[in-house]
């Protein structure tokens, strides 16, 4: 298995890893530990390099599997046992750090106002969807919860993770904010996501530490999908 240094400490940009596993046809290897989230939950898998003294390989691509995290890579295969130095495209990652804690704030407001559940989401860097099961909604809810949601994010909530019992997680519906149960049957522990005071809930993805990171957003946009079925588009402001 790969140690998960993204899951503890999203801010590390960096890792030395030694090489567990090659596999030449995908051209990827499995380190013993890594800062490349694989992605998941709609956030998408880290983009990077990994190096070997000035030799730089390109890694284009991050999956994960019960062995642990490949990182699939351009260029010529490091051979098992070779230590390596891995590196993060951070400026995408912190984007999507921002934009992931983003949405959970978005979900918090949701909830608050409406008590309906997420049912779907992707994103990109500095920008998202979020699907809500959201019958009460009309077009004039858009500047209502641009506001909430931006006020929320500047009272710079802590984001904190923890750990959880997998037992103590079931016990714990609010944990699970979308329509299905996500969890998988075989985890035995869960990972947590708070945004205090706004929303809580299961989640692997990788966070700012406080709300106040995200900066301002947007809503450009909240269409109406049918029976209860609405989609809010999120917008990170880039301005600075
Ligand atoms: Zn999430």
């Amino acid at each position: 298995m790969t140690e998960r240094i993204y899951a503890t400490d999203a801010y590390a940009t960096a890792m030395q890893g030694e090489v567990v596993r090659t596999d030449v046809d995908d051209n990827r290897v499995l380190l013993d530990s890594t800062v490349f989230y694989p992605g998941g939950g709609g956030q998408p898998h880290d983009i990077g390099y990994l190096a070997i003294g000035d030799d730089r390989m390109n890694v284009v691509r991050v999956t994960a599997d019960s062995d642990g995290i490949w990182h699939w890579l351009e260029g010529a295969l490091p051979a098992l046992g070779t230590s390596v130095d891995g590196s993060l495209d951070w400026d995408r990652r912190f984007a999507l750090m921002r934009t992931h804690t983003a949405m959970h704030a978005l979900c918090g407001v949701i909830w608050n106002r409406f008590h309906s559940p997420v049912t779907g989401g992707n994103m990109q860097p500095g920008a998202g969807r979020l699907d809500f099961d959201l019958p009460d909604w009309s077009a004039e809810f858009v500047p209502i919860v641009e506001t909430e949601l931006n006020d929320e994010l500047a009272r710079q909530r802590a984001v904190e993770v923890s750990f959880l019992p997998r037992n103590a997680a079931d016990e714990d519906p609010s944990l699970i904010r979308t329509k299905v149960n996500l969890l998988p049957a075989g985890i035995q522990e869960v990972r947590v996501i708070d945004i205090v005071g706004l929303d809580r809930q299961a989640d692997g993805g990788t966070h700012v530490s406080d709300t106040g990171q995200v900066g301002r957003i947007t809503i450009p946009k909240a269409e109406n999908k049918g029976r209860g079925f609405r989609r809010i588009r999120i917008q990170l402001d880039e301005s600075g």
